[in-house]
């Protein structure tokens, strides 16, 4: 399994009492992905569940090569060793990152993604009576304000792009939702939730000081010390395409039985697709169930069919206005690594050739948030996938220790 989210917890705990020989690995040090981040009974439960089964759990392990012949290289934290491991069937359990999108300032100190401050509180920085504006799109900004909100944090607002008509109809025809959104604005408190409002500038003259926002018809500004901001969920497909599976969209394809279109590779969670958590779990189940080689139950099936037609009406919901993607000027920041603005690429008429052009996508970070933003604002398709998926050092591209 790569991945120890929802989806890689639950496809390891199958397949390992199915009989399976597992072996579970994630970047991260601790298991729980991203909505488990920090210390996490449900992660904990699930893993000592695989475990007692027989899995073997590794964290603090990338994955930044692999062939469909059944060969993956892992490094760990510092990038300076690797190991090979072999494989007869896989799970894609990879999950997904924020979009980030660029505008007026979004380079300033103190304005970071949604789920990454998150994340950071999570591992320990403190927000108390911080004041946080939460901007972007998407179920996350509101479980993230009311999470912040809980941690002692001033929400000033939080600005959903989409608006209120189609959020309106999107939670009203989905009851489950409705209630734990309703239960996560309880928790937001007094702060504003914004509907059809987004962050045009951010402002300051070392660190973040104030954003100014809009609704298109006027614009005000809000005092903060943190923007917390992303246009929703891109699934991570770069181990998946780097095997040769097809993707379509923002998706990897699959069977009905979550197989790949690589025999032996299954894709389970948001790696499909984003679905959320429930759907994490069920995907991950019929994942290893399929992977230790049985058929994933009818039940499953079902319940998978119903979460992903929810999935397709949350993405319409909050599907992107064209005003947020129009938000940066010729001198904004595009790659943030390499110092690429938008004037030096907006005239390519690829990603290839704005990387033939620039040194976009050739950073640390390898392209995960500029080819992801120049693909959303140009509608450039991505690149091919070469290894190493992340920097790692000259002596691990040789190394053949298994
Ligand atoms: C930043 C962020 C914050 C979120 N916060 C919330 C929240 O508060 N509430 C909520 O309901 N949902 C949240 N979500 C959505 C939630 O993550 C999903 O609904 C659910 O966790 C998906 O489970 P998953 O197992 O598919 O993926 P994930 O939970 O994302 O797990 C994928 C795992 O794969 C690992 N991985 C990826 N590539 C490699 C590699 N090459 N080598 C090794 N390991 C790798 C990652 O480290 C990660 O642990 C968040 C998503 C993101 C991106």
């Amino acid at each position: 399994m790569v991945g120890a989210g929802p989806a890689g917890l639950a496809a390891a705990e199958t397949a390992a009492r199915l009989g399976a020989a597992v072996v579970i690995l994630d970047e991260n040090a601790a298991p729980g992905g991203q909505i488990w981040r920090g210390p996490s009974p449900e992660a904990a439960g699930l893993l000592d569940l695989a475990r007692r089964a027989g899995a073997r759990w590794f964290g603090g392990c990338t994955v930044f090569d692999a062939d469909p012949e059944g060969r993956l290289w892992v490094t760990d934290v510092s990038g300076m060793q690797s190991t090979r491991i072999g494989f007869e069937r896989l799970v894609l359990a990879t999950g997904a990152r924020e979009r980030f999108l660029p505008f007026p300032g979004w380079t300033l100190p103190g304005v970071v993604g949604a789920g990454g401050l998150q994340a950071l509180v999570k591992g320990g920085a403190g927000v108390e009576e911080q004041r946080v504006v939460v901007a972007g799109s998407g179920p996350l900004l509101l479980a993230v304000g009311a999470f912040l909100a809980e941690q002692g944090a001033e929400v000033a607002c939080v600005c959903e792009q989409a608006p209120l008509g189609r959020l309106g109809r999107f939670i009203s025809a989905s009851p489950n939702l409705a209630l734990g959104a309703a239960r996560l604005r309880l928790a937001l408190g007094s702060s504003p939730y914004r509907f059809g409002t987004w962050v045009a500038e951010a402002c300051g003259r070392d660190r973040l000081e104030s954003v100014v926002v809009t609704d298109g018809r006027r614009r005000w500004r809000e005092r903060c010390d943190w923007l917390a901001c992303g246009y929703g969920l891109v699934p991570n497909l770069e181990l998946a395409r780097l095997l040769g599976c097809k993707t379509k969209g923002d998706a990897v394809v699959t069977d009905s039985d979550l197989q790949t279109t690589i025999p032996g590779v299954f894709a389970a969670g948001e790696a499909l697709g984003i679905g959320g958590v429930e759907c994490a779990l069920v995907e991950g189940s019929m994942a290893g169930s399929a992977a230790a080689g049985k058929a994933p139950s009818r039940e499953l099936r079902e319940r998978r069919e119903g979460l992903r037609r929810a999935s397709v009406r949350m993405a319409d919901a909050f599907a992107l206005r064209p005003e947020v993607l129009s938000l940066a000027s010729p001198e904004t920041i595009l790659c943030r690594c390499e110092d690429v603005r938008i004037e030096q690429v907006e005239h390519a008429r690829s990603y290839r050739e704005a990387k033939l052009l620039t040194r976009l996508g050739m950073g640390p970070c390898q392209g995960r948030i500029c080819g992801i933003a120049s693909q959303t604002l140009f509608g450039w398709t991505p690149d091919r996938v070469r290894p190493p998926l992340i920097p790692v050092s000259v002596r691990c591209l040789g190394e053949e220790e298994e």
